[in-house]
């Protein structure tokens, strides 16, 4: 039978916005995009804003102090997994979202940068859930036993934090060029004892080398900077649809958490290079003439050097199968599912023995 733990919601209150009518904690309702009271059903809507005004100056970041959390945030550190997730100051949180583990921590690490824009949760709580259930069921491998007893454990709504880069570039390169040439040769060939004269066209290759420079603006480079879901999860629920990235507000977080991010915003800018150099390879070969070109020597100016925080929604659970822990997430725009669960050692024995079946059926009837 399937067993949902008793509280199986978010418990962790980030943010603290009354309802006028009853005067409990509204929370955000991914279904109307707005407030919502949990207690007497009492709904507010958010006024969505696409301003976008948040490119921010990358060599001004240090300096930058009101871009940081203004309202009052505590930082909270998992013993387990290593994840930190922003709250707010005056909630106490009891378990980690990201891993289940009880083992939490408060630090005086400050919250940091504070997100520019967000996708809003548009998958509920109970869609994920059941979004979760169809996903399980829907995989052969796993054993049957497992789509009856598993024990779903709290799911979260967590958003996970990203950068995004803006740059200017400007390179100076020098490529090898290489192009084809075509000779004729004649060679002696020996067929039955004769020789014979064969002439025959042959591809040859003229280098050399030429020096240029190369200009691109690139435009919202997207690094990850959290460590907390494993990346092959994440993988498989992307993308998500960045158009719908809307300005960061208190609202959208009431009743969420946000991890705090783990890559900086100097280390998210190197993985953004690395990115940005592809880019430029790539271009510069395809802007020069010539049957083969390949970039010999690259120095790339970064200029003009923006940068967003943003945060993407997840929903982040696990369950319990024979005593072991598997993590699960949703992409809490799309809904798209992606987990990791046991594989049935019965089923997959008996899929083997099937082929190896039909291989000798087979062999028996070109043998025949
Ligand atoms: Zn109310
Ligand atoms: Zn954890």
């Amino acid at each position: 039978m399937t067993s949902f733990d008793e509280q199986n919601t978010v418990v962790e209150d980030t943010q603290n916005i009354k309802c006028p009518s009853c005067g409990g904690n509204t929370e955000y309702d991914p279904e109307t995009l707005g407030l919502k009271c949990p207690f007497c059903g009492h709904e507010m809507p958010i006024e969505a804003t696409f301003d976008h005004h948040v490119e921010l100056d990358f060599n001004e970041a240090g300096n930058n102090l009101q871009h940081l959390w203004n309202e009052e945030k505590r930082v909270f550190s998992c013993g387990n997994c290593g994840a930190e997730s922003v709250l707010d100051a005056h909630v106490v949180a009891d378990f980690c979202s990201f891993c289940g583990s009880s083992h939490i921590t408060v630090t005086d690490q400050d919250a940091g940068i504070q997100p520019g824009l967000l996708i809003p949760f548009q998958v509920s709580n109970e869609q994920a859930q059941a979004k979760f259930k169809e996903w399980i069921k829907g995989h052969f491998f796993a054993p049957n036993t497992l789509k009856k007893t598993y024990r779903l454990n709290k799911i979260s709504g967590a958003y996970l934090p990203y950068w995004t880069y803006d740059s200017q570039t400007s390179s100076q390169y020098v490529v090898r060029v290489g192009n084809y040439y075509y000779v004729t040769e004649t060679r002696t060939v020996y067929e039955d004892g004769k020789a014979r004269q064969v002439t025959e066209q042959v591809r040859k290759i003229r280098w050399h080398q030429e020096s240029g420079n190369y200009r691109e603006f690139f435009d919202d480079i997207l690094i990850k900077a959290s460590h907390t879901v494993e990346p092959k999860l994440l993988q498989k629920v992307q993308p998500f649809q960045l158009t719908s990235l809307t300005d960061y507000k208190v609202e959208y977080m009431s009743g969420f958490l946000a991890e705090r991010y783990s890559v900086s915003l100097q280390q998210g800018f190197s993985e953004a290079k690395d990115i940005m150099t592809q880019g430029i390879v790539n271009g510069i070969e395809r802007s020069v003439a010539g049957d083969i070109v390949e970039v010999a020597s690259l120095s790339t100016d970064y200029k003009d050097i923006t940068y967003k925080h943003i945060l993407l929604p997840i929903w982040i659970s696990s369950f319990h199968f024979k005593e072991k822990i598997y993590q699960f997430i949703v992409n809490g725009q799309t809904g798209k599912v992606s987990g990791n669960y046991p594989l049935s050692a019965m089923k997959i024995t008996s899929l083997v023995i099937s082929i190896l079946i039909v291989i000798f059926i087979v062999y028996l009837f070109i043998d025949s």
